[in-house]
């Protein structure tokens, strides 16, 4: 069984790493798009020039890199501490580096900032005062008085576009742990002669997917279905013949 409590803990650590390396690409690449405002003006975007772009690219690429990797680290660990017969690298294959999800966050976040440039712009904020006030308004920037005028659509919230990208990273790392993890403990379970098992709500999240799941017992042969980071669901393995 995978052990309940380091499973936590590496979600939670995860979440405080991937904070700071989420600040630091945001100062990154401020700083990078403070250097070009005046020669790309009011309607701010990165694209607006091949060099800035190319190097606000690679400064995702890099979030992305360290956010997966970040996330590989803490199931190998996980899985080598607390099951006897998984193989990590069969888990991490499961959910794969989650590359293109963390890269299309950190699209999102050049679109994000692109506006929130355009803003400053506007108003003649420093540098520090976007940074300050983007972290302020980081789950909702419409709520921001100073984007009164940004079109609500301008986002495209809704479609695939998380509203807050710093928790779109830490979901999508704590999917890999915990998928990989959860993936990882069924092979290892059946190895060990488990016939059913029911799933558990893990937290009391507000969820009709998860609440619709729990609670049946389910056949070993059935992998577990892993499904969110928030509801922290968790299959409870039995031994004995299942029940009709
Ligand atoms: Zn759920």
């Amino acid at each position: 069984m995978l052990n309940n409590e380091e499973l936590v803990n590496e979600v939670a650590s995860y979440k405080g790493d991937t904070k700071k390396r989420f600040d630091a690409a945001l100062a990154a690449l401020l700083a990078l798009a403070w250097s070009y405002r005046d020669q790309i003006g009011e309607n701010f975007s990165f694209s607006a020039n091949p060099v800035l772009y190319e190097q606000a690219l690679a400064i995702c690429r890099e979030l992305s890199d360290r956010c997966s990797e970040d996330a590989h680290k803490r199931l190998i660990r996980l899985v080598e501490d607390s099951l006897d017969y998984a193989d990590e690298d069969v888990a991490w294959e499961q959910t794969g580096d989650g590359i293109e999800s963390f890269d299309m966050a950190g699209s999102h976040l050049l679109e994000l900032l692109a506006v929130w440039i355009s803003v400053a712009i506007q108003n003649s904020w420093t540098q520090n005062y976007t940074k300050v006030m983007i972290s302020r308004y980081l789950a909702n920037p419409f709520l921001c008085p100073e984007w009164k005028e940004i079109p609500l659509d301008t986002l495209a919230w809704g479609k695939g576009y998380a509203r807050n990208i710093l928790e779109q990273l830490t979901l999508i790392g704590q999917g890999l742990i915990i998928g990989g993890g959860r993936y990882a403990e069924w092979v290892d379970e059946q190895a060990k002669g488990a016939t059913y098992y029911i799933r558990r709500r893990g937290s009391n999240y507000d969820c009709d997917v998860c609440e619709g799941l729990a609670n049946v017992p389910i056949p070993i042969e059935v992998p577990f279905e892993y499904s969110h980071a928030r509801c922290m669901c968790y299959p409870e393995f039995h031994y004995e013949p299942m029940p009709l």
